[in-house]
């Protein structure tokens, strides 16, 4: 599942515990295409002292002293993972390896970020000002922090089926398509509800829905080791991923709509007023 905003939340949290204060040593980049970014280089970054760690979205940011950023975008398989101690000191090897960038810290300790799988999406970007990456530039405003006015007007700006448009991080960043799927079924609303056609007291419902989703999800996930934080992700949700189990506020069977390479689930009960969305790839194949 990919991170959104409580994970990267909770990743920042982590390093802000753990790495703050703390010298970088070096920087290895293993997986040359994941550096999206030759100015300034890696080795710019040894000897600065790691000053901080936040989120632009989806973004994590690392922030060392001097005012250079690592920005990364984790993708759908990219996660970061601290370790207390290297195996090796031993420089990483670019290669076919999981292990994207490391960073070693001056205490032995440091991060690798890394990417399973074989679509290669993971992007980190070494900038002076984080508007300086592209996606962080067109961000939206923040799903956890925009007040209710502004989130109307966000949602009512773009006109579309309101599950596209609460991912569409231009109109409001930091959600994606697991809690969309929960923000949906904790407003009861249908993922196929029209933005521009949401009364005001939907649109209230889904501001509160999306406060409480993700700030609970924050809340589960602070405290938490980062390498546990993807199963804790997974035991909070209610409907996404969980297609064909009893809906838990109901007991109704969460469904499941298909698409090219994503999904979204949703119960009819709690969403649809007990009706089952056309499933596209499933009515073609029917046809
Ligand atoms: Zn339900």
């Amino acid at each position: 599942m990919m991170p959104e905003l409580p994970e990267v939340e909770a990743l920042a949290g982590y390093l802000r515990e753990r790495a703050v204060g703390r010298r970088v040593d070096r920087v290895e980049v293993a997986a040359i295409s994941a550096l999206k970014t030759y100015d300034p280089v890696p080795s710019a970054v040894a000897g600065r002292t790691v000053v901080d760690a936040g989120r632009h979205g989806k973004f994590l940011d690392v922030i060392f002293d001097g005012g250079l950023h690592l920005v990364v975008h984790l993708a759908r398989a990219g996660w970061l993972h601290y370790r207390e101690a290297f195996p090796s000191t031993a420089p990483l090897r670019p290669g076919k390896g999981p292990i994207a960038l490391r960073v070693r810290l001056d205490d032995g300790s440091g991060f690798d970020l890394t990417e399973a799988g074989t679509q290669k999406k993971l992007a980190a970007y070494l900038v002076t000002d984080p508007a300086q990456v592209p996606g962080v530039a067109k961000l939206g405003p923040d799903a956890l922090r925009a007040d209710l006015a502004t989130f109307a007007e966000r949602l009512r700006s773009r006109r579309g089926q309101v599950k596209g448009v609460l991912t569409d991080q231009s109109v409001l960043a930091g959600v994606g398509n697991a809690y969309s799927d929960e923000i949906l079924h904790a407003a009861k609303l249908s993922p196929f509800a029209i933005t521009d056609r949401l009364t005001d007291d939907q649109l209230a419902t889904l501001h509160a829905a999306t406060r409480t989703v993700l700030g609970d999800a924050v809340g589960r996930s602070m405290g938490q080791r980062a390498a546990e934080l993807k199963g804790e992700k997974r035991s909070g949700l209610k409907v996404h991923a969980r297609a064909g189990l009893p809906c838990p506020v109901c007991g109704d069977t969460v469904r499941e709509v298909s698409f090219a390479d994503s999904s979204l689930q949703y119960c009819p009960t709690c969403q649809t007023g007990g009706k089952p969305l056309a499933d596209r790839r499933l009515s073609r194949l029917v046809r």
